[in-house]
């Protein structure tokens, strides 16, 4: 490894130099992004003289930005939106995972160019696992949405052999083209497939309402969502979506975003350094609000 690999001592407050290597995360609006905290609280536990920055890149420009970055000898990208699609279309090559999607979130120089790669599937998946003991071989799984989220979970659990993924979109000509991502084991369907479920997956922003009158929309009537499933909502911001804490009232385990997010930096920290992530430290950052910059 190269000078920007020296380690250092992760108590000594850190000091940058010339030699810090850089990643970043590039998205469009991008100053409210927790990736760099992650990022940053793996790097101090890891003892790597390495920082995560954010890179405001406008819509369009993902091309531009990537290339001067590989000038600048930026060793990393994770990628938001708007630009996962132009990234994929741009980097020099691609994990199977980003072609099959369309759609870049982790960007690594792997010597002969940019590659990318896709984590938010597998981020997710390995989320539950940690928290919930999910594994998906040979489950019934719906996922409502078909959106960039969604579409990214619905690959990952065909890939990781659920028995049945279910998707259920607003506009149906979508959700076909999602649920054609998990293989032979994709299909659309209704709401009315939830009840034989082991997993149930919103990844739409529907739920979120919680107006005096009653929520407006649901993704599934939390009334088909009881005990023996998880229940899983990719919002993290409210914590517990007014859906998510319908869907435990009826004794469902529940689960929020924030786990697809703090795994999917993990491995993209995995990808950029070669070093198993640090996802204590990396949980602890955006959740313990006693670590310096965490919430309050
Ligand atoms: P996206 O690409 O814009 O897709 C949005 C999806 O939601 C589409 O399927 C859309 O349906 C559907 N939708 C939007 N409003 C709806 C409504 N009122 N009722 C029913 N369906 C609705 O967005 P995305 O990037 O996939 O994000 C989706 C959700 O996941 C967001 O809430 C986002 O915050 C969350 N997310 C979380 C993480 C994480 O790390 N935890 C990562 C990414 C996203 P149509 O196809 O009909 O338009």
């Amino acid at each position: 490894m190269e000078t920007g690999d020296r380690g250092v001592d992760r108590d000594v407050r850190r000091e940058l130099s010339a030699a810090t290597r850089v990643v970043g995360v590039m998205g469009f609006p991008v100053a409210h992004s927790l990736s760099p905290r992650l990022h940053n609280a793996a790097f101090a536990e890891l003892g790597l003289d390495w920082v995560s920055v954010g890179f405001p890149v406008p819509a369009g420009q993902a091309g531009t930005a990537l290339a001067g970055a590989r000038a600048l000898g930026i060793v990393g990208l994770s990628v938001t939106m708007p630009h996962k699609e132009d990234v994929a279309a741009s980097v020099d090559s691609c994990s199977p995972t980003a072609a099959r999607l369309g759609a870049v979130n982790c960007v690594v120089d792997d010597g002969g160019g940019w590659h990318g790669d896709s984590t938010d599937g597998a981020g997710l998946l390995a989320a539950l696992a940690r928290s919930h003991g999910f594994a998906p071989d040979g489950t019934r799984c719906l996922v409502v949405g078909a959106g960039g989220a969604a579409r990214a979970v619905i690959a990952a659990l065909g890939d990781a052999g659920a028995a049945e993924v279910v998707v259920v979109n607003r506009t149906p000509a979508r959700g076909e083209v999602a649920a054609g991502l998990a293989g032979p084991a994709g299909r659309t369907g209704t709401v009315d497939d939830a009840p034989g479920c082991d997993l149930v997956v919103n990844a739409t922003p529907a739920g979120m309402d919680d107006v005096a009158d009653g929520p407006t929309t649901w993704p599934v009537d939390p009334d088909r969502l009881g005990p023996g499933q998880l229940v899983v909502d990719l919002v993290y911001h409210p914590a517990l979506t007014p859906w998510l804490a319908a869907a435990a009232d009826r004794g469902a385990r529940t689960a929020n975003g924030l786990g697809m997010l703090v795994h999917q930096a993990a491995l993209q920290i995995e990808r950029w350094t070669g070093h198993p992530a640090p996802v204590e430290a990396m949980w602890a950052s955006v959740t313990d609000p006693g670590t310096p910059g965490g919430p309050t």
